[in-house]
């Protein structure tokens, strides 16, 4: 038959082994067919799963909920269920507080050296490049001046997809000259805060910014000008301990984590136990570090009346000096 010597030729190829011979044997002539009959089942059970786009549901970190990425994306990127807070970029930030087309950028374009040539698994300058092209930042913080309803601000907002917020040269610097700029146009300040801190690559320099930034907001604050710090999950470090805490107002978001060292740090140097909720927002909150926490929704409309709330005494003030 022909079907044998077929067989016998297949195992002389591969190993030349003739003991499995027998086991080799069943596939009988039709097997072709049938193999052909299950591919086709195989390729439409994969074409469905494929209608399923990925990145269509995100998983909420505190409550589990599979959330609709639509529907979290028009609920302020808060999780509908449990009101997590989700990290939004900067310009997603922006968009959210300003009048549509109202926003005029200063120094898009700053962006650091590498003065210290540092280098670690990949040197600060690679680091750098790879940021400013995932996130389309040239640092880590978006400066202008916008309108809020009918209120000009000078707003700085910081994104923790940039280097983790890090707080360099370029963050300092971009942030005093809005702050010199405010207090020139005589306009409140908003900063929207979220940092790991100083950033480590730029060393000394970027412990500098603490100064500097706080140095402009004394001028800014003997101007009586306003300035409201809003605090996002996290912000911690150099950066809580410079602008972020000198605000007239500081506002947080619920459930951010705000401090300076981190718990375990903490916990270590004072061998103490920590109280539950150390470091969130409503702890602070608790404390008198924090003067109240604003949902994301209602963000706006709270930064307007606390600016319309510190604008008052100095528009008595300009009346009755006119
Ligand atoms: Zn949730």
């Amino acid at each position: 038959m022909a079907t044998t010597s077929f067989n016998k030729k297949t195992i002389t190829l591969e190993n030349g082994d003739p003991a499995p011979a027998p086991q080799v044997t069943p596939p009988p002539p039709v097997a072709p067919e049938n193999t052909f009959a299950k591919k086709p089942k195989l390729a439409t059970t994969k074409s469905r799963k494929k209608e399923i786009p990925e990145g269509l549901w995100t998983k909420c970190p505190k409550c589990s909920t599979m959330v609709f990425d639509k529907e979290l994306d028009e609920n302020a990127k808060v999780c509908t269920k449990c009101q997590h807070h989700f990290a939004i970029t900067a310009r997603e930030r922006i968009h959210s507080l300003v009048e549509t087309c109202s926003f005029e950028e200063m120094d898009a374009h700053m962006s650091s050296v590498d003065v210290l040539q540092f280098q670690g698994v990949a040197s600060y300058k690679e680091k750098l490049d790879a940021y400013q092209t995932s996130t389309k930042l040239k640092d880590a913080v978006i400066t202008g001046i916008g309108r809020i309803g009918d209120a000009r601000v000078a707003l700085g907002v910081m994104d923790f997809g940039f280097l983790g917020g890090s707080m360099g040269s370029v963050v300092g610097e971009k942030l005093t000259r809005l702050i010199e700029t405010a207090t020139d146009k005589e306009l409140p300040v908003i900063i929207i805060s979220t940092s790991g801190g100083a950033r480590m690559y730029e060393g000394m320099f970027s412990l500098m910014q603490m100064a500097k930034t706080a140095a402009a907001l004394a001028y800014l604050g003997k101007k009586k000008l306003p300035y409201v710090s809003v605090l996002t999950h996290p912000t911690t470090a150099g950066v809580m301990a410079s602008y972020a805490s000198l605000g007239d107002i500081i506002i947080a978001e619920p459930g951010a984590m705000i401090g300076f060292a981190g718990p375990r740090v903490i916990k270590d140097t004072t061998q103490a136990e920590l109280p539950p909720g150390f470091q969130t927002a409503e702890f602070l909150l608790d404390h008198g570090l924090v003067d109240a926490i604003v949902h994301r929704k209602d963000m706006k409309a709270a930064l307007y009346t606390y600016l319309d709330f510190l604008s008052e005494g100095r528009r008595t003030r300009t009346m009755a000096a006119a």
